[in-house]
């Protein structure tokens, strides 16, 4: 098959975005090697999971030990971060003043150690779950909103594990009990499960118009999106679309998809429009990947 430079682009963001993650992985990783837990424990990475109402949950790592269980969710973002609880709203401030939200990590981790705390029960697995998000990039600055929050740098996981440790001083499980959920816990990682992710060439592509029951795409004219059917203009459609788009083809999305998805010409003004929303932004320049949150239309 033909292979056009703009699907070799594609592959090469996609390989840089993976190593992105690597390496993230990795750095905790060292930091564990560095760390001896003095009992036997599980480490695990990256567990693919579905909740009984088979929404999908996705763990970055999981700290599994006769004591506790210790959820970390990974970051690997650089600039000020900070945080509104009351908002859930997550965000880091650039160098140059620019401002971006992220998805709340605390949320995320709550969401996840309700799960594992369901599935440890149904197993009769009485252990205490909690969780931390980890920043493994250097440079990230963790503003005064975080105080007491179960957020710091990779290279505080050792005092963190310490402090788990002496919170919960007994064991809770024994060694062989420990292994059978450890491998009951494996056992419900669902990395076949069938993805309700259609190519995109069945999709009917576009931001459809809401007020006309989505059978209508929409044009980005003036800074908004106008539905020439029905002669309505909404800002909101766009985030229907990406919604969409995150269901059924990929929660990443580079400005070429973006362009092709929508039906805008310009790199310029998609460029402008991504990074207006605000998303998670992996890799830089023509490499660049966008991650649509899993709750984008609430934003
Ligand atoms: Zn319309």
């Amino acid at each position: 098959m033909h292979r056009t430079d703009e699907e070799l682009l594609d592959y090469h963001a996609r390989l840089a975005n993976l190593e992105a993650g690597f390496y993230g992985e990795q750095r905790s990783d060292r930091e564990f090697a560095d760390f001896t837990i003095p009992h036997k424990h599980y480490l695990l990475h990256n567990l693919e999971l579905l909740n009984p109402q088979g929404f999908p949950h996705q763990i970055d790592s999981v700290v599994f030990t006769l004591h506790f269980l210790l959820i970390l969710e990974i970051k690997h973002i650089t600039g000020q971060l900070f945080y509104k609880p009351g908002h859930h709203e997550f965000g880091r401030i650039r160098q140059n003043g620019t401002k971006e939200n992220f998805s709340d990590p605390f949320e995320q981790a709550y969401r996840h150690k309700l799960l594992l705390e369901d599935m440890l029960c149904s197993w009769g697995t009485n252990l205490p779950v909690e969780y931390a998000v980890i920043i493994t990039n250097q440079n990230a600055m963790l503003d005064s909103s975080l105080q007491g929050l179960p957020i710091f740098h990779v290279s505080g996981l050792r005092r963190s594990l310490h402090q788990l440790f002496a919170k919960y001083p007994e064991a809770r499980l024994t060694e062989p009990a420990l292994e059978k959920a450890g491998e009951q816990l494996l056992g419900a990682i669902q990395r076949t499960t069938p993805k309700r992710r259609v190519a995109l060439d069945r999709l009917k592509k576009g931001v459809l118009c809401p007020s006309c029951d989505f059978q209508a795409a929409m044009h980005y004219t003036a800074g908004n999106w106008h539905c020439s059917a029905c002669n309505k203009r909404d800002k909101k459609a766009l985030l229907h679309a990406l919604e969409d788009y995150r269901l059924l083809v990929s929660e990443r999305i580079t400005n070429k998809e973006f362009r092709d998805f929508t039906g805008i010409d310009s790199i310029q003004v998609a460029s402008k429009i991504l990074s207006r929303l605000g998303f998670e932004k992996v890799g830089d320049k023509r490499g660049r990947v966008y991650i649509i949150p899993e709750d984008c239309r609430k934003e």
